[in-house]
């Protein structure tokens, strides 16, 4: 798979660093999959080769039968942060951009059985499909967007960061506790109600409306 020319805020390619990632961050998501209310962020990591930019096919991981979209916004860290209050935690993103955390639903669901990790389920080629990134300024309210994704031209989910759990300050901080966040690394903050599968021949489109989209192909 070609390496993925995503751009950050000033149109420079991006250089990702830890791609973190929150499970389970909007009610209504939480309950459709039948997961209780986390009573404290759910904390996964994608590797960065996941990575794919707009207008990439995205080819099914092997063996896998239920390939779901999940459709959210993501946090571009610009400063290093290391046990940071809320209140200042916005200061440290340097974009937002929208992205799907494509997940083999199956093979998740027995990994969670099992009690073991998600990795496999989650950090496949192309699982992690991201925009481009704008400038963090121009959005002063991160817990006012709408996300959006299209399957086929369908809309599946239609979501507002106003509806997280965990709002993005919030996010930062507590991870920030236990991990040192990097110039570069990447959060992706979990999805809204609506997710659902996509087949190999579908056209996922997704939006943080009013500021940036992305188009993905599901291949066999
Ligand atoms: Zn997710």
């Amino acid at each position: 798979m070609a390496s993925p020319q995503i751009r950050g805020p000033g149109g420079q390619p991006l250089q990702p660093g830890t791609l973190f990632a929150i499970g389970r961050n909007y009610a209504a998501h939480a309950a459709e999959l039948g997961n209780a209310i986390p009573q404290s962020p759910v904390v996964f990591l994608k590797a960065w080769s996941s990575l794919a930019a707009n207008g990439s096919a995205i080819p099914l991981p092997p063996g896998a039968t239920s390939l779901h979209h999940e459709v959210e916004l993501v946090v571009l860290i610009g400063k290093t942060l290391s046990r940071i209050a809320p209140e200042d935690a916005l200061d440290a993103i340097a974009g937002y951009g929208v992205g799907i955390d494509f997940t083999d639903r199956a093979l998740q669901s027995q990994l969670k059985a099992k009690g073991l990790p998600w990795v496999k389920s989650k950090s496949f080629r192309g699982a992690a499909c991201l925009s481009d990134f704008i400038a963090a300024h121009q959005i002063p309210n991160p817990q006012d967007l709408t996300l959006r994704l299209w399957v086929n031209g369908e809309i599946k989910q239609d979501g507002h960061s106003g509806q997280m759990i965990y709002p993005v300050a919030q996010l930062l901080s507590y991870l920030s506790q236990s991990h040192d966040l990097l110039p570069g690394d990447l959060v992706f903050t979990g999805t809204p109600q609506g997710v659902g599968p996509v087949v190999a021949g579908d056209k996922v489109d997704i939006e943080l409306v009013d500021h940036c989209r992305a188009t993905f192909t599901v291949t066999a």
